[in-house]
């Protein structure tokens, strides 16, 4: 395992530096990751609970396990390890934050520049007027509906959909750029980011991993500790060095 120190050299010595961020940075936050044990694909199939195709014939069973993950944008609040990662692109060593997560946590936290690559719960649209809303809050119902009578669609990524190309393309080019990947708290198997940390490595950056279940098998340096935990003891030494 590599030592706090070792990997805030790196970050100093390198600079430019992306995170790719997945469920695991969230838990601390209460949010339940997916496929560890308990998690929700454990309770539902997410092919027939949050695939387009589901939605499509039935949005009702996708708004059902809403409420089981995230009904509300604001439920929850960001934890020591997203702070953290705010406070590194603060201090200039941390270029892009790219997530997998729909939680919003790491805009919360204070970080500018971030990439969601599966999209966010913040906002929601009507299949059929196409209408926008923020949504910290989401109306009432199973499904709930929009004022003119559509459907009302997270804008999240579900399974089978295509992932916002402008942000995949940015993710790409970001990841190619950087001389530093942090992987925080993904098992990184949901393609395509799960590509992203080996164009890391061929573009010849180095790869840490922070997670407590080393997932990554191309890692060249690994902290298997929380994020919560880990993240700040990276900061608190970076702080040192610059
Ligand atoms: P995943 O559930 O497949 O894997 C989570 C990973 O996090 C595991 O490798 C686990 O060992 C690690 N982990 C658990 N606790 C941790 C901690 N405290 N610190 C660091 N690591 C920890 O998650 P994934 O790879 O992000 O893929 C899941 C998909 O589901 C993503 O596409 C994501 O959009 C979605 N998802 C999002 C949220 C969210 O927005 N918070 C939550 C669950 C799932
Ligand atoms: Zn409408």
């Amino acid at each position: 395992m590599a030592t706090y120190r070792e990997i805030a050299e790196l970050i100093v010595e390198e600079k430019a530096c992306v995170a790719l961020t997945g469920a695991g940075i969230s838990a601390e936050s209460g949010i339940a990751t997916f496929r560890d044990k308990g998690g929700l694909w454990e309770k539902y199939d997410p092919v027939v609970y949050a695939s387009i195709d589901a939605f499509r014939s039935d949005p009702s069973k996708y708004w059902l396990i809403r409420g089981d993950f995230i009904r509300n944008y604001d439920e929850y609040a960001p934890n020591a390890g997203h702070l953290a990662l705010a406070a590194l692109e603060e201090l200039g060593v941390l270029k892009h934050v790219i997530t997998q997560n729909i939680d919003g946590l790491h805009r919360k936290a204070g970080n500018r520049n971030v990439i969601e690559l599966h999209g966010s719960l913040r906002e929601i649209h009507c299949l059929k007027c196409r209408r926008t809303y923020l949504a910290p809050k989401v109306p009432d119902g199973t499904p709930p509906y929009c004022d003119c009578g559509g459907v009302l669609k997270p804008n999240t990524v579900l399974f089978g959909e295509q992932l916002p190309p402008q942000a995949l393309e940015k993710a790409y080019r970001e990841t190619a750029n950087c001389r530093l990947m942090l992987l925080v708290g993904t098992s990184a198997v949901v393609q395509p980011a799960a590509s992203l940390p080996y164009l890391a490595k061929r573009s010849g950056a180095a790869v840490v991993e922070v997670n407590p279940e080393k997932a990554f098998d191309a890692a060249d340096y690994v902290i298997a500790e929380k994020a919560a935990s880990a993240l700040p003891e990276i900061v608190a030494q970076v702080q040192q060095l610059i």
